[in-house]
């Protein structure tokens, strides 16, 4: 038996001690812990990775305070259409889902599209009526109504152009939330979920659906969620260069991590962050951004939680 570890985040960005509250703080802490909980209580029980991945997921999901399912972020049309990814590092298994509407819980859509289509990747319409299929949990508009995104989404508007899920006092923080994983049985996991980004275009997809791109798992190297702004993600490949950098070049999870996030990334000018864990359980949590909502726990060992660069 292995030891089991896993680590979350919720989004990254200019995330400022000046800015926030003792109360905000708490809620945001609360919220991780209770993500953490999520997937940790089956890791104890032998279970899988990919269950503690979507569980975890599934509590941020539910979150308002996280830019991912209820807290999903307002289009520039007012809408939310929301993207999510999920792979298994066993045997290279993975799902997708974009631009996905009043889905409750789009890591669960991206998790059924993996294992009862023979698809890895559907958007829009069409996963719509895949969800209906599968009888996915379907939400009404007024769920995904949060009142902050909403404020945040007519300050984007005057400034015509899109925006990181920031607050209304400007504070920049990409809330996209994810979750990386390894259990008892040595398998790897990861998962990405988003409403992407606020005054976005309809059909804009960032790189959180994309596999390699926000979310990688492989047995072989590591598991990897990312979160920042999608559009250089994507150019960077993210996820699967970290991979790539230990398959092929026999680096450490953290050289690798260091490479892409603060070397690769800052030269294109890519805001963010990602979570990462290898096959012996080792965590790295590196950002380029002031903040990552973060934490993680390694079987036997003390919970962490984060916000701030120090
Ligand atoms: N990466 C996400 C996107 O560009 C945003 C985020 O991380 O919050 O859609």
């Amino acid at each position: 038996m292995r030891k089991f570890a896993l680590a979350i985040h919720g989004g990254a960005g200019t995330i400022l001690r000046s800015s926030m509250t003792a109360e905000k703080e708490l809620a945001y802490k609360q919220a991780l812990e209770d993500a953490i909980i999520a997937g940790e209580s089956l890791l104890i029980k032998g279970g899988r990775s990919m269950d503690a991945v979507e569980a975890a997921i599934r509590s941020l999901e539910n979150n308002p305070l996280f830019n991912a399912g209820k807290g999903a972020v307002f289009t520039n049309d007012g809408k939310h259409e929301m993207d999510a990814s999920i792979m298994n590092g066993k045997d290279l298994m993975a799902g997708a889902v974009a631009s996905v509407q009043n889905i409750k819980n789009p890591i669960s859509l991206a998790r059924a599209v993996m294992e009862k289509s023979e698809h890895v990747f559907m958007a829009g319409i069409g996963a719509q009526e895949f969800a209906k299929k599968i009888n996915a949990e379907f939400m009404p508009d007024d769920y995904f109504f949060v009142q902050q995104r909403f404020d945040q989404l007519q300050e984007a508007k005057k400034e015509d152009k899109m925006i990181l899920d920031h607050t209304v006092d400007k504070e920049k923080k990409f809330g996209t939330v994810g979750a990386v994983a390894i259990d008892q049985h040595g398998n790897l996991a990861a998962g990405t979920s988003t409403g992407g980004m606020t005054n976005k275009k309809h059909g804009r997809v960032g790189d959180t659906p994309v596999i390699g791109s926000g979310t990688y798992a492989n047995n072989k190297t590591c598991a990897i969620s990312c979160t920042g702004h999608g559009e250089f993600f994507l150019r960077a490949v993210v996820a699967y260069d970290i991979s790539c950098l230990m398959e092929y070049k026999g680096l450490s999870l953290k050289k690798a991590c260091d490479i892409v996030v603060m070397d690769k990334l800052v030269k294109i000018g890519g805001e963010g962050g990602l979570i990462a864990l290898d096959a012996k359980g080792n965590i790295e949590l590196p950002f380029n951004s002031e903040g990552m909502y973060r934490a993680s726990k390694k079987e036997g060992e003390e919970l962490f939680i984060g916000i701030y660069k120090d």
